[in-house]
């Protein structure tokens, strides 16, 4: 598999406090200073293009919190080898910036919305923004930062009943957009929520009782492990990321660049590189361009079969992105 997808996190700042997503704590938070400038992020951008990387998704974080991020989507589409600049946002800014980001060179969006009911949103982001999000997703579509794709994770307990799965999965059918179940991974020592855990096969049972058999469609995913299926019927689809139930180490090509800069080769291992070290220290191209060749292809010796599991309790999704 070539390794040619980097997540790259802009920020750790989050307008939503997800339960799920910062069990951590919302107060540690990285000092300014150490968070990469869009100057460096262009700078290691460009080495990583040179060894293979063609496409970049920005996330947080919220990246919409990042000022001028239309600026760094700008620098980054301009990159030689890069082909694609997308981002993965919670969409509670997106209506207002959805322009101006389509303009600068972003492809698509990712939109995370865990709830169609007010109060359950409410409940698992800490903000009463359902509308904000489902608007961004409204923009998005209207100014073709399509296929737009609408993250769901699914934790026991909150919005696990039929009706919430139900009405999510019902946005495939009059939207042209992939709604995609994602298994809840439990990160950090936040103990209510380690039996959070919903296996996709029970998120898929409940969407077919609801509205009949699922028909598998070839993926049009180019970046990443989710399997997607169709209702008869809709106007988009459905798709299940399930990184807990199933294994995709073979199909990953991904790298992820923490706000911070360090390269975390594989979700389930530590950061295992640290860029911002060098670059901040006066090293020449070559020395880094040296260090990129090196992340790209030890890729594939980080796995989730040879990384500790006891990782996930060191982070929370909100510092590397998701
Ligand atoms: N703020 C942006 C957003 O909401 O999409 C980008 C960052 S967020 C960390 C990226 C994705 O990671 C979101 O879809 C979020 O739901 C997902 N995520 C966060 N914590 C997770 C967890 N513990 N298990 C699975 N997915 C998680």
């Amino acid at each position: 598999m070539s390794v040619n997808y980097l997540r790259i996190s802009v920020t750790d700042r989050c307008n939503l406090r997800c339960t799920y997503c910062n069990p951590l704590g919302a107060c540690d938070f990285i000092a300014h200073q150490e968070i990469l400038t869009f100057e460096e992020i262009q700078r290691l951008v460009g080495l990583l293009a040179e060894c293979g990387i063609r496409k970049v998704r920005l996330t947080g974080g919220e990246p919409l919190v990042r000022k001028g991020i239309a600026e760094l989507v700008r620098r980054l589409a301009g990159i030689s080898g890069i082909e694609e600049v997308t981002l993965t946002t919670n969409g509670v800014l997106l209506a207002p910036m959805a322009a101006e980001l389509k303009a600068a060179g972003v492809a698509r969006v990712n939109v995370s919305v865990d709830s169609m009911n007010r109060e359950t949103y409410r409940q698992m982001t800490g903000s009463d923004a359902l509308s904000d999000s489902l608007a961004g997703i409204d923009k998005a579509i209207e100014v073709g930062l399509t296929p737009v794709r609408i993250n769901s994770v699914i934790v026991k307990g909150f919005n696990d009943s039929p009706e919430q799965i139900d009405a999510l999965a019902r946005m495939s059918i009059d939207l042209p957009v992939a709604v995609r179940f994602i298994e809840y991974c439990p990160t950090g020592p936040h103990p209510a929520l380690q039996d959070g855990y919903v296996p996709n096969s029970e998120v898929r049972r409940i969407i077919e009782q609801e509205f009949g058999p699922l028909s598998p469609v070839s993926s049009g995913d180019r970046d990443g492990p989710a399997v997607y299926f169709k209702m008869r019927g809709s106007a988009g689809t459905i798709g299940f990321i399930s990184g807990r139930s199933s294994m995709f180490c073979q199909t990953c090509n991904r790298l992820r660049l923490t706000s911070d800069g360090k390269i975390k080769p594989c979700l389930y291992a530590a950061p295992a590189y640290d860029l911002k070290g060098p670059l901040r220290n006066g090293a020449g191209d070559e020395q880094l361009r040296d260090l990129s060749r090196t992340i790209v292809r030890g890729k594939g010796q980080f796995t989730k079969v040879n990384s500790a599991l006891e990782e996930l309790k060191k982070f929370s999704m909100q510092s590397i992105g998701g």
